[in-house]
């Protein structure tokens, strides 16, 4: 049997459910289409993440064709030339992804040939978890406790053997180089290869690293940036380069084997419950890609205001901690998780502006953008989304950088301007006295920003636009 395997988000050899089915089935040859709207970030990542995948696919002497062209016009047409008898892919949980394997597995049947698509992105199938009314959960807690109780997750699967199509080295194929993924002038993304290794194999020893030095102090260490106590596999999982599975089965077995506790190997896989919980979301409300899960957002008076979104952009709004986050977003394209809630916070309650204006800038400027994870995260931040945080909690970026970077060490590395400033004025330089300031080499409005709007009176704003939204649904 000839088999075409179309790879999607699923980026990977090993305990890849949909691969290792097609190389049980005959002799194997992959296609990938270039997806349409990636972020640019997420370019730099996939053209190198490429490139692994076809280094790892050649080895085993199985060709991967690259087609910028829709899938659904790409693979009928590969397998009438190639005289394909099956088709395998993982599914894509997101609406295009859906649409796009419903309508393919329509066509392949039209063309009489089969199509096997299966899950190995999530622990479990979406459209099979509800609650005890049959209705979909919209709460995390009961979700993922449903979770716990009722998964049963298979074994991961190993890398197959895999037998190529012969004779198909120089069938047609896009050349990588030329779908023009990396920038240049100016290669903003120059930094991001001291941070990454996209691929399988960088996604394997991102994890032993997690492993080894990480993960028994996860549940404390998790919330303090300067600390790097997160697994950073954000955008190895993005784009599957490492699964679910693989990441539940080991850390059970250092949970069992004692090498960590409970405490923390659950808290970790509470984090792989919040990215299923995005994803099942978007599944069943698919339309919170664009509107507010709770409908009463529909008429928040929203204050956009293009300068103070490009402040906010560009790393300048004069609150240490925002600034660091938004620039370490822009020098490494990934932002730590406490800070993302304090900058989208800042975003849409400080200077009241749209969530879809943050999670715009994200899917552009992160290496890890994914739009289930991006979207859920920002509705909850912005008090619109699923079990969302109350409006009313509006995060004081003051006390935020004092509580969860109190030594200043993840602020000062990206906010260089402020390195010798006493920790005691770090996160508001505006209350430091012209002699402390002038000391520490600071001069407010020239080399570091006024803030660009007051925390209190902010706070205020967004809470009378609350009660506005409040009172026109009363
Ligand atoms: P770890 O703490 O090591 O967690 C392990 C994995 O669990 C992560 O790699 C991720 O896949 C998943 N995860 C962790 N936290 C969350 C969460 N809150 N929601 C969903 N999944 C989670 N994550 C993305 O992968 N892509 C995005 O585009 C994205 N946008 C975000 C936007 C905002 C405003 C916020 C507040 C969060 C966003 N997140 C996003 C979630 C989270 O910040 C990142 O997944 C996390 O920081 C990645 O770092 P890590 O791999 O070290 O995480």
């Amino acid at each position: 049997m000839r088999v075409l395997h179309w790879f999607r988000e699923d980026l990977r050899l090993s305990d890849n459910t949909a691969l290792y089915k097609a190389a049980a089935q005959g002799e194997i040859i992959c296609v990938f289409c270039l997806p349409k709207g990636l972020g640019a970030a997420s370019q730099w990542w996939l053209h190198h993440s490429i490139k692994s995948l076809m280094a790892d696919l050649d080895k085993q002497g199985v060709r991967l064709i690259l087609s910028e062209e829709d899938p659904i016009k790409a693979v009928p047409k590969i397998v009438e030339r190639l005289q394909i008898d099956l088709v395998t892919w993982n599914r894509v949980y997101s609406p295009a992804g859906i649409t796009d394997g419903k309508e393919l597995k329509a066509l392949l049947v039209e063309q009489g040939v089969q199509a096997g698509s299966y899950n190995s992105s999530m622990l479990s199938e979406p459209t099979q978890v509800f609650n005890k009314q049959g209705a979909p959960f919209k709460v995390f807690t009961p979700f993922w406790k449903h979770c716990l109780k009722t998964l049963k997750t298979d074994l991961p699967l190993p890398v197959p053997k895999m037998r190529g199509i012969k004779g198909q080295e120089d069938s047609e194929s896009d050349c990588l180089d030329d779908w023009d993924l990396l920038p240049h002038s100016p290669n903003w993304a120059q930094g991001f290869a001291q941070h990454w290794e996209p691929g399988e194999k960088g996604a394997d020893a991102k994890w032993m690293i997690f492993v080894e030095s990480k993960i028994a102090q996860y549940a404390d260490g998790r919330d303090h940036p300067a600390l790097n106590s997160t697994s950073t596999l954000s955008p190895h999982l993005a784009w599957g380069e490492i699964g679910p599975r693989q990441l539940w089965h080991q850390v059970y077995e250092l949970m069992a084997s004692n090498q960590i506790n409970n405490t923390n190997g659950q808290k970790f896989l509470a984090q792989i419950g919040w990215r299923e919980y995005s994803r099942y979301l978007l599944v069943h409300f698919p339309d919170i890609e664009t509107q507010p899960f709770n409908k009463k957002f529909k008429t928040f008076p929203w204050a956009d205001n293009a300068r103070v979104i490009s402040a906010w952009q560009r790393g300048l709004t004069g609150y240490p901690i925002v600034d660091a986050g938004m620039r370490e977003l822009w020098h490494t394209g990934y932002m730590h998780n406490r800070v993302r809630m304090i900058v989208a916070s800042f975003l849409t309650k400080h200077l009241l502006c749209h969530w879809k204006h943050g999670a715009d800038w994200f899917w552009d400027t992160l290496v890890d953008a994914d739009l289930a994870n991006n979207t859920a995260s920002w509705q909850w931040v912005a008090g619109s989304g699923a079990d969302a945080a109350p409006y009313f909690r509006v995060f004081n970026p003051i006390l935020q950088g004092e509580k969860f970077d109190p030594q200043g060490d993840y602020t000062r590395k990206w906010v260089p301007e402020l390195s010798k400033l006493d920790k005691k004025f770090l996160y508001k330089p505006w209350e430091a006295s012209d002699e402390v300031l002038h000391d520490a080499g600071v001069i407010l409005g020239k080399n570091y920003p006024i803030p660009i709007v007051g925390h209190r009176e902010a706070r205020q704003r967004a809470l009378t636009a609350y009660q506005d939204m409040k009172t026109i649904h009363q």
